[in-house]
């Protein structure tokens, strides 16, 4: 599907769409199509999420934050930052240091029309107490990366 077809088909204008914490204290968009949705199973992702997490990604310039009142950013280790709202806890953004890119948990966004779940990272760190799905590939930052864009 094209871009245009998956904007027609949705009603978003311009390909952006609206994020949120749960309680609205920070409030974003991000434009145009973004990287399909991957699973991480990481030990700091367990941690911060209560379980494992999915996030999208997005070139940094293609997020813009509506209302950051809330924005809370957490140096989780030397190269990258989490950020979370400082009211209700909800996991919002990841971004590595060197990266130009921000992952967007998919929790987050309102609107997840055309993009889906393509793949997971760090299977080798999920905890004893769940199996990680062996219907989805197992990918490493360069099959990532090249993953086509959706929506
Ligand atoms: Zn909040
Ligand atoms: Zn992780």
């Amino acid at each position: 599907m094209s871009e245009t077809d998956g904007n027609a088909a949705s009603g978003r204008v311009s390909g952006v769409r609206r994020g949120s914490c749960a309680c609205g204290a920070v409030r974003f968009e991000v434009a145009g199509p973004l990287r399909p949705i991957i699973a991480c199973h990481c030990g700091q992702c367990r941690k911060m999420s209560g379980h494992f997490t999915a996030a999208t990604e997005v070139p940094e310039a293609r997020l813009r934050l509506l209302h950051e009142e809330g924005l809370r950013w957490y140096a989780s280790s030397a190269k990258a930052r989490r950020a979370f709202c400082g009211t209700c806890g909800s996991t919002l953004f990841f971004k590595l240091n060197e990266r130009d890119h921000v992952a967007v948990f998919a929790g987050a966004l309102d609107d997840v029309e055309g993009l889906s779940l393509a793949g997971q990272i760090h299977a080798a760190d999920a905890a004893g107490y769940y199996r990680v799905p062996d219907d989805l590939p197992q990918l490493e930052r360069a099959a990532i990366d090249a993953l086509p864009p959706q929506g």
